[in-house]
């Protein structure tokens, strides 16, 4: 495919419900798997004579959000109703924010596994109300609707088409949720609907500067899946214009059994939502207070923990990434670090062997026996010598399953490392006696004699032998013969 003549623009919506416990405009409770139609009002039917109230904790959590990703908060707040006639939505209008969202102009910063860095602008963060939730599947000869959802406040976060690549994509969504995940307002769970994401994208001529045609897929129910379907949008796209033919304007459902996007609806039958303010929500002021008072609740997010990992121990950016991904797994980082181990190696323990371990069985890290001392002291012991990495490696999964402090478990088993020279010194001696050929090949220049006789040694002592003083006396008796 001849795609290094184009280049990707992607744009990124995504769609964040906000954890509280009422509706952004009335009392119904947020409760997720209640029976359906259950929690609703007249407020979130829209009913004649209903009155919508403004939770202020939706607002907040809001603000919240907007000043992770580095956003302005307006000055001033209005909601406007935004008109479709869907099943969905039983007031036939959302209320959302029209031309006065609640935050503009914000960014993140991201990196991909590959060590590609950009900047994702962010055009806008606001609030709005999210609609019903249709069920084509249950019912044979009819499509049946559950209004618990209706009322629910979201955020919807929209990029500036700033993005490259499905990898930049991809690592901008990590972030994002991450982000959101450490202020502790969302569950950010694509496979419940509490993060929803529709991805924009279109391909230009390189050099060109307006932008392509661009399409709209929707339906995609996990980060893997928006990073698929932008690739194939960008080879389907590619083709059509290789073709001769021109893009489509239109919306796009990513089909994951067949891993492909279908035509939805194009362009002849978007919608005019006919937009106007919300006359039931009068415009409001949000004091400068009000938002630094929220700012101060906010903890240190993944971001500024990165860079501070990476400067205060020493980290690659990825290592440091992978880390501070999950808050629990950051945390559990600090404890180990400060508790005495090594940085590098706290960070390769943890994220391979430790969550390697974890995830083989299912388990994660929140109910796991072993302390981040007690991996410490693991770690530690390994520095002190006292054992090898290979028996470190035979132990943890013991630490794992039972609990047992390391230094119970060597002792238990007898698996001190063996750092008695005079005692190695005299088995390397048995070794190379026995083992003729080895000093031969040693003799003629050949690399990998030593190796096997090291490796000898190692099955004597039961992986026990201290690899490096084995090692030492090795070449020196070798070279001495
Ligand atoms: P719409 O009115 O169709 O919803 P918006 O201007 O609101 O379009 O943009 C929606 C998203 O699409 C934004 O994230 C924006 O960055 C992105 N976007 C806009 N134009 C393009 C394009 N030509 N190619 C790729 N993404 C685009
Ligand atoms: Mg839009």
């Amino acid at each position: 495919m001849a795609s290094d003549k184009y280049e990707t623009v992607i744009g990124l919506e995504v769609h964040v419900q906000l954890q509280t416990e009422s509706k952004l405009f009335c009392s119904s409770s947020t409760q997720f798997g209640a029976e359906p139609n259950t929690q609703t009002t007249e407020v979130s039917f829209g009913l004649p004579g209903s009155l919508p109230v403004l939770n202020e904790k939706a607002l907040e959590y809001g603000i919240q959000i907007a000043l992770g990703i580095n956003c302005k908060i307006a000055e001033r707040l209005k909601f406007d109703r935004k008109h479709y006639f869907y099943p969905d939505l039983p007031k036939a209008y959302q209320i959302s924010q029209f031309d006065m969202p609640l935050s503009y102009e914000g960014y993140l910063d991201v990196t991909t596994k590959d060590n590609d860095s950009i900047r994702v602008r962010i055009n806008r963060a606001h609030l709005e109300e999210d609609a019903g939730k249709l069920d084509h599947e249950s019912h044979s000869d009819g499509s049946l609707v559950d209004y618990n959802r209706a009322g629910i406040p979201l955020l919807e976060i929209v990029t500036e088409p700033d993005l490259k690549t499905p990898e930049q994509a991809y690592a901008y969504l990590t972030l994002l949720k991450s982000t959101i995940k450490y202020i502790g307002v969302s569950d950010c769970s694509m496979e419940q609907g509490s993060l929803r994401c529709d991805a924009n994208i279109s391909i230009r001529p390189k050099g060109q500067k307006e932008l392509g045609t661009k399409t709209e897929i929707k339906n995609l129910n996990s980060f893997k899946a928006v990073a698929r379907s932008l690739q194939y949008e960008i080879d389907r796209q590619t083709q059509v214009v290789e073709s001769g033919d021109r893009v489509v304007q239109e919306t796009r459902l990513w089909n994951d059994a067949k891993q492909k996007t279908v035509t939805m609806r194009s362009k002849e039958e978007a919608h005019d939502y006919r937009f106007f303010p919300e006359p039931d929500l009068v415009p409001f002021t949000i004091s400068r207070e009000k938002v630094e008072e929220l700012k101060k609740l906010l903890p240190e997010l993944p971001q500024a923990r990165e860079h501070r990992f990476v400067k205060e121990f020493q980290l690659s950016e990825y290592d440091a990434q992978v880390l501070v991904s999950d808050k629990k797994t950051a945390d559990y980082y600090e404890v180990c670090v400060n508790s005495g181990a090594d940085p590098k190696k706290a960070s390769n323990w943890l994220t391979t062997e430790l969550l390697g371990i974890l995830n083989a069985r299912k388990e994660s890290l929140e109910n796991c026996k072993v302390t981040p001392e007690s991996l410490s002291l693991l770690l530690q012991m390994m520095d002190k010598q006292v054992i090898n990495g290979k028996i470190a490696k035979e132990i943890l999964p013991e630490m794992v399953e039972t609990g047992n402090s390391p230094e119970d478990i060597v002792k238990d088993r007898g698996m001190e490392q063996v750092s008695d020279t005079g005692l190695l010194e005299e088995l390397a001696k048995n070794i190379i006696n026995a083992n003729p050929k080895s000093v031969e090949d040693f003799k003629l220049g050949k690399k990998n004699a030593i190796s096997f006789l090291v490796g000898q040694m190692m099955k004597e002592t039961k992986g026990k032998a201290n690899p490096a003083i084995v090692n030492q006396l090795l070449q020196k008796t070798l070279s001495e013969m």
